[in-house]
């Protein structure tokens, strides 16, 4: 039969190569373990996911002073690197990543972006595509041993190595000095970029975010070596843990928020603003305003000449990120997680008002424990929300958007993409800055997760939170995309075209199909918990999470992480058919009635319908028996023979066969297709003529022998009206309509218009008018 189905489907005008990849996609793939495509466990992370009993992992200490210079917008550093070598392997040079070179006049970033022109170009386009000739990028003054000797660098664009005299032996550290600067670039223009600063024109200050701002060590891991992929702008950052301690000298009226704990704030804030900010400490339920607007406005006004050193220790972070202005306005409050307390805090200016004050540290505050609860308790002191127009995570600090207009006036749309990205930015403290995946390898380890568990948390902050990535079926128009525009989830940061689409929305999407549809919450959330607290201030690579949600739940979910992750497959399940059938009691009377309607049915026509309605007369009065003339004889009439044998047979059944035999149940053989090649549950919805229904949920294994077609059946006491496939919505498909059987007339929209020429301004083609009033 099959072979017979796909001669048809040659003939219908497939190509015979699609032919041959409908046979190879129909069976024996989708379902194997995934093998070979993982790396092999080993003893730095083992086969259940976990850290492998010789896991280990490079440190690097800070510590820094660093000087902002408002007036010509520029950092001035120095600072002593402790790195530490924790592997097993001697390192004959270190690498340290030069991020500030990726926006230089020389980068290849231009260079490898494509451009064309088209008829309509904005400034900034065209600016991209000119590029610049400012003065940025990293100037390394010196590099130097801790006796002020000099090392041999080599700087490779974004990427420093630094030359030892000898190699670095297991267990042992290097220090070294090294003193930089920089020219901040201006984050609004075409540039853009993650760190820099925002000028305000009306009061002639600037907002400054300050990141990437440090010649910072790359990582050295047991599965890549040194991770020194180039800068290149997509693929965000690959990091060290360690601590820091970093000395920030900023004008004397500005207000400086970053990683960490501040050290002296006796120094730096006044005595008003000590006692606000003691008060804010036991401060639960809403947030303190530490620094007013009105205190804020007045030194907007102001240009103060002398300076204050802010101080700031920060313990296992891996990386470091600070902002300065005097224009910011500052609240903050305790949240209590797992018996001590965090400060959640803000800073923002007064463009960000009355916004900024009603949501950004509730924001925080609720990000910190909604996460909490599905991974592990945050561990760092505090958390801070910082209004800088972009959004953009670091350790405890994070830069994020949403402005009301000018009036103070402000949409939805506005208010909830605030809160929005506030979730997100804050939420990646969990992913990856605690649990630290390489983002140049991976977006997905961290935006997806991150995307997932931020639409967790918007749910929970409001019902009816009107979130944009999570729910399966808001995945399907990324799903639906041109294929040749799709790569699989497992791909390099830099080489995916759709970024938001497939490393924030369909990863998450993925996450929350796991969690609704295959696993269920309770074996999600604990492996999910459970992965979280494994890698918990290590480097987890794409093989640790597959392997510990499989390992912590008993759900085998290679055929998952096959179709979801490495594959660019759509779900498209399509109920195909649906055969109706009822048990043949082999009741002689029953079974002859039947045969009965069968032998009519087979033997009507219309003109013997239409001779026994009308019988001509001049028939009737020669022989007035006419009408029945054939049927003086009964085929079907019931013999004691019948009634012999059938009782023979009821007498060879135990009761219970005798009572299937009578149930009067109803069998419904669907037949379903997988058009899509993504294999998934099967989730059907059998409606009743009494107007109940009941939903059965198969496993997606019910694929495994036949992954492009089969048929199952349900026997059902009701009688059943309708059937629904994936009734709720929760596994992507991406074609609706062939959900329903019987089909369902779905209504799309067509627009009418009036004048007699189409819009276009041509009178060939179909005119709708017409089409409309011939059907
Ligand atoms: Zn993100």
């Amino acid at each position: 039969m099959r072979s017979l189905l796909l001669l048809s489907l040659v003939f219908l005008g497939f190509s015979a190569e699609m032919k041959a990849q409908i046979d190879e996609q129909r069976h024996a793939n989708r379902f194997e373990q995934l093998g070979t495509m993982l790396r092999s466990p080993n003893v730095y992370r083992n086969a259940a996911g976990a850290p492998g009993h010789l896991y280990w992992q490079q440190q690097a200490d800070y510590e820094i002073d660093v000087v902002l210079d408002d007036e010509k917008q520029a950092i001035e550093g120095s600072g002593k690197i402790r790195y530490v070598n924790n592997s097993p392997d001697a390192l004959d040079y270190l690498w340290v990543q030069l991020d500030q070179n990726q926006r230089a006049a020389d980068s290849e970033t231009p260079k490898m972006a494509t451009n064309s022109i088209s008829s309509q170009m904005s400034l900034r386009q065209l600016q991209g595509i000119l590029w610049h000739d400012e003065d940025l990028g990293f100037k390394i003054h010196s590099v130097r041993k801790l006796d002020g000797s000099d090392i041999q660098v080599a700087v490779n664009r974004t990427m420093m190595r630094i030359d030892l005299d000898q190699p670095l032996l297991p267990g042992k550290e290097f220090e070294f000095t090294i003193s930089w600067s920089f020219n901040i670039h201006d984050r609004m223009s075409f540039i853009g970029g993650r760190p820099g600063y925002e000028y305000f024109e009306k009061d002639g200050n600037y907002l400054y975010t300050v990141a990437e701002w440090f010649p910072r060590m790359a990582v050295y891991s047991d599965f890549e070596g040194w991770q020194n992929h180039q800068f290149v702008g997509t693929g965000e950052f690959a990091l060290v843990f360690g601590d820091y301690k970093v000395n920030i000298t900023v004008p004397s009226d500005h207000m400086v928020g970053a990683t960490g704990v501040l050290q002296n704030p006796e120094a730096v804030l006044s005595s008003t603003e000590m006692q606000r900010w003691n008060q804010a400490k036991s401060t639960y339920d809403k947030p303190v305003i530490i620094r007013t607007q009105a205190e804020a406005e007045r030194l907007e006004k102001g240009r103060a000449k002398d300076t204050k050193t802010w101080v700031f220790h920060a313990e296992n972070v891996r990386d470091f990120a600070w902002t300065s202005s005097r224009k910011f306005i500052w609240d903050a409050m305790a949240v209590k997680l797992g018996g001590k307390d965090v400060m959640a805090m803000s800073y923002y200016a007064k463009e960000a008002n009355p916004l900024w004050e009603q949501y950004s540290t509730r924001a925080v505050a609720h990000t910190l424990l909604s996460y909490s609860n599905y991974t592990f308790d945050y561990p760092y002191p505090v958390a801070i929300s910082v209004e800088a127009t972009n959004g953009m995570e670091y350790p405890m600090i994070c830069f994020n958007y949403g402005r009301p207009d000018e009036d103070g006036t402000y949409s939805d749309a506005i208010k909830y993409g605030m809160i929005s990205v506030i979730i997100h930015e804050v939420g990646h403290n969990f992913f990856p800055m605690i649990v630290n995946s390489d983002e140049r390898q991976w977006t997905w380890m961290d935006e997806g997760l991150n995307t997932f568990l931020q639409f967790l948390a918007e749910q929970e902050w409001d019902r009816d939170y009107p979130s944009r990535r999570g729910p399966a079926h808001k995945i399907v128009p990324y799903m639906k995309m041109d294929k040749n525009l799709l790569e699989p989830i497992m791909t390099n940061s830099e080489n995916i075209y759709s970024l938001g689409g497939n490393a924030y929305a369909k990863a998450a999407t993925a996450l929350n199909i796991l969690r609704e549809t295959v696993m269920g919450r309770e074996l999600f959330d604990y492996a999910f918990k459970q992965y979280s607290q494994r890698w918990m201030f290590k480097h987890p690579t794409p093989e640790d999470f597959f392997r510990t949600m499989e390992d912590a739940s008993a759900v085998d979910l290679d055929w998952f992480w096959r179709g979801w992750f490495f594959g660019t497959e759509t779900v498209d399940i399509s109920i195909e058919d649906v055969k109706w059938y009822t048990i043949d009691s082999r009741r002689p009377s029953e079974v002859k009635s039947l045969e009965r309607e069968a032998y009519e049915r087979e033997e009507s026509h219309i003109t013997k319908d239409r001779n026994r309605a009308d019988v001509p007369q001049t028939v009737v009065e020669r022989d007035p028996g006419a009408r029945d003339f054939y049927n003086s004889y009964d085929r079907f009439r019931v013999g004691p023979s019948d009634e012999r044998q059938y009782q023979e047979f009821l007498s060879s059944l135990s009761a219970k066969e005798r009572d299937l035999l009578n149930s009067g149940m109803n069998f419904y053989e669907v037949h379903l297709k997988n058009k899509g090649g993504l294999v998934m549950p099967v989730i059907l919805q059998f409606n009743y003529a009494d107007g109940t229904s009941e939903v059965e949920y198969l496993p997606a294994q019910i694929w495994r022998l036949d992954e492009y077609e089969i048929t199952k059946v349900f026997g059902k006491q009701k009688e059943v009206v309708e059937i629904i496939l994936d009734p709720f919505r929760e596994t992507a498909d991406v074609d609706e309509e062939n959900n329903y059987w019987p089909r369902k007339f779905m209504p799309s929209r067509f627009e009418l218009f009036k004048s007699a020429t189409s819009p276009r301004g041509t009178s060939r083609g179909p005119n709708p008018m017409r089409d409309a009033q011939k059907k």
